[in-house]
């Protein structure tokens, strides 16, 4: 070990990269057992209107938990199913279970309607209308409650071919949302072609808002932005009061956040739903 500073960094780093590459290849080796196995389940957030304190919408968020590796966060199994093509047979497993729910909640008298995450290989599979639409009819419930989110750099990618099957998608009755917006780059002329009805602001902003002046002045361009594009605005990511108040006063019309309640289980969001419950706004 000469000048051997700099090598054994090498090594460490060497390790590092092995470690992850580990983890990630166990991970594949779990996830593709995962759906049989039931080791996905399903948590919901509600959506609030600003105005009122009502729940407006919920969504669907992803999880997964295995006796060996234990609970694993989205942030590191999406990349894993999106990589290895997954993502479709669990995403079609999330839009049926979510249906499922909500036909469950009717039936409880709780009419509501749920947005579920989409990938962009998922929303682009050729099959994915005709899937949709069947599982609707299959469980009968109403395409008005289903609400389908896709990130900004993800419909950005193929942006005109997203806008086609998004077209088809909301002349069914379902709405479609840009998710964690602001963080990808947006063609405004193809945003304005995309039949969207939300913009959901990324939390990344939100969170430093009303204290960096600069995310101040980005949320509010994109509130006024949807606004003249005839989109509605839901802010991510409210944990404080402060951040509410700023939201409200510049007109954004929807917040999800930990302020309000962090992701549920299907049983808490029903009671949720039942009571009607009302959040201080
Ligand atoms: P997303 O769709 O932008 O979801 C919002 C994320 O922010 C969720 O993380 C939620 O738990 C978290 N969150 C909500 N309020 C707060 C808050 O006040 N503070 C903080 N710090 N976080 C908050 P989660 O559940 O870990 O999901 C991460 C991402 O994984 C999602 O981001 C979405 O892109 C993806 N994902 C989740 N479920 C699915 C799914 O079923 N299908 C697909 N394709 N992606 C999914
Ligand atoms: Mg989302
Ligand atoms: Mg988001
Ligand atoms: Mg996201």
């Amino acid at each position: 070990y000469g000048k051997k500073k700099g090598k054994r960094l090498f090594i460490i780093f060497n390790d590092e990269i092995r470690i992850k590459e580990e983890r990630r290849i166990k991970l594949t080796e779990v996830l593709k057992n995962s759906l049989e196995k039931r080791e996905f389940y399903i948590v919901y957030q509600p959506i609030v209107e600003l105005n009122t304190g009502k729940i407006f919408s919920i969504e669907a968020l992803l999880r997964m938990k295995n006796e060996e590796i234990g609970e694993v966060s989205p942030a590191e199994f999406i990349p894993v199913l999106e990589e290895t093509g997954m993502i479709k047979d669990v995403g079609y497993w999330v839009i049926k279970e979510v249906a499922k729910d909500i036909k469950e909640f009717q039936q409880k008298n709780v009419n509501i309607n749920a947005s579920i995450n989409v990938d962009i290989q998922q929303l682009l599979d050729k099959d994915f209308v005709k899937t949709v639409k069947s599982i609707i009819e299959e469980t009968g419930i109403s395409p008005r409650n289903l609400k389908f989110e896709i990130t900004e750099s993800e419909a950005m990618k193929f942006p005109e071919l997203t806008i086609s099957v998004l077209k088809e998608l909301s002349s069914m009755g379902l709405q479609i949302s840009i998710d964690d917006f602001g963080t990808g780059y947006s063609s405004l002329s193809y945003l304005k072609m995309m039949p969207v009805s939300y913009i959901k602001i990324d939390r990344s902003f939100v969170s430093n808002i009303p204290s960096s002046r600069e995310d101040n002045i980005l949320v509010m361009t994109i509130v006024n932005l949807a606004k003249s594009f005839g989109f509605k605005t839901i802010a991510e990511g409210v944990e404080e009061k402060i951040q509410l108040l700023f939201l409200q006063e510049i007109g954004c019309d929807y917040v999800q956040g930990y302020f309000f309640s962090r992701p549920v289980s299907k049983q808490e969001i029903l009671v949720m739903l039942k009571e009607s419950k009302k959040f201080q706004a």
